[in-house]
């Protein structure tokens, strides 16, 4: 796996079992890009879908890895089958108990979950019912697994129905929701195009993470840190504001800077990169931006379209960029710092983070 490669001596303790089995926190994560084969396959064949043309799990996943595609858009293309059959309060409820099961089998001790609400309304849902299907599988899920989940309601870029998605993570932030967001193609569809929406987020102190800095470059990031965004979805385009020189960053621009001391956790979530980017797993800016003291966190995004988990994220952050078990605890400690759960839960979650790592 690493043999031959100049990151040998440093991730000599580390092997891949033992990434499995280290305390993970999940900031990023969308619910419809991270449906099981089988169940899509099994959901697709009880409603009658055949836009997939098979049911046969080992297929479905095939056709929905969209790891060769190397195009957003295309990349994109692929939720059209999950949300074909995330139409109905059980299948939705079942997808959010399975996510959750999901990641505490891959280590994941806590988890923010998000998806948009009006996506599953094609099938006649409001977008209350939705919310509501996808916080009864989280519950179910966590009360399952003992792993804290809970969700992040997103706006989509190119709709005008932001405003109704913010007030829905407001009627539901007592009973977990926990945040906003926006997704969805950045060009053309700056966050700012959504202020009245991010307003309302930030007057009512819910809290905003906005999905900036991968299909745009910087200037979309500073676009959503004035929106009030307190993280930044990806965010990994920060590195075009930074002087590279010799495999590391010798200068910031004003943006970079601006995240960099503001300290704004980045959910980065390179196997997504690397196939809708067309990044190259060794020119991935995560180590780069390490080095630099950015406060980095690793995510998977899609774990269906990118057939990835935490634990291959962090395999890749270990064979491509040389991250060892520190990195991986501060990665960590990182991203709970930056949770928008309770301050009680944070410091209960550190626990069982600092006994997995000081046990590795
Ligand atoms: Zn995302």
């Amino acid at each position: 796996m690493v043999a031959g490669t100049p990151c040998l001596a440093r991730i000599a303790r580390i092997v891949t079992p033992d990434l499995k089995t280290l305390p993970k926190v999940l900031l990023h994560d969308h619910l419809d890009g991270g449906v099981r084969p089988s169940t899509v396959a099994e959901l697709a064949a009880g409603i009658g879908y055949d836009g997939l043309g098979t049911v046969d799990p080992e297929v479905v996943a095939v056709r929905l890895h969209q790891g060769e595609s190397g195009s957003l858009e295309t990349y994109l293309e692929a939720f059209d089958h999950t949300l074909a059959v995330m139409q109905t309060p059980e299948a939705i409820t079942r997808v959010a108990t399975e996510a959750v099961e999901d990641l505490a089998a891959d280590g994941v001790v806590y988890a923010e979950i998000r998806f948009a609400p009006t996506l599953h309304t094609v099938g006649g849902l409001n977008r209350r019912e939705v919310v509501r299907a996808v916080l009864d599988g989280l519950h179910a899920g966590s009360a399952a697994t003992g792993v804290p989940a809970f969700a992040i309601l997103d706006a989509m870029r190119q709709d005008t129905d932001s405003e109704e998605i913010a007030q829905l993570a407001h009627t539901f932030r007592g009973d977990g929701v926990v945040a906003f967001d926006l997704a969805g193609p950045e060009r053309g569809f700056p966050a700012s195009g959504h202020s009245p929406a991010c307003e309302f987020v930030t007057d009512r102190k819910l809290h905003m993470t906005l999905h900036a800095g991968e299909g745009d470059g910087p200037a979309s990031i500073e676009d959503a840190l004035n929106c009030g965004a307190e993280r930044i979805g990806h965010g990994v385009r920060v590195i075009e504001d930074c002087t590279v020189l010799d495999g590391r960053i010798t200068a910031m621009g004003p943006i970079a800077s601006r995240v960099h001391a503001g300290q704004v956790a980045l959910e980065v979530c390179p196997w997504s990169n690397v196939h809708t980017l067309g990044i190259a797993p060794g020119d991935h800016p995560v180590g780069l931006l390490r080095d630099a003291g950015f406060a980095v966190t690793l995510n998977t995004d899609n774990r269906l379209m990118s057939g990835t988990s935490m634990t291959a994220e962090f395999t890749f952050a270990v064979e491509h960029h040389g991250f060892t078990s520190a990195d991986f605890e501060r990665v960590t400690m990182t991203a709970i710092g930056a949770a928008f759960c309770s301050d009680g839960l944070k410091d209960s979650v550190r626990a069982w983070i600092e006994k997995g790592y000081s046990a590795s």
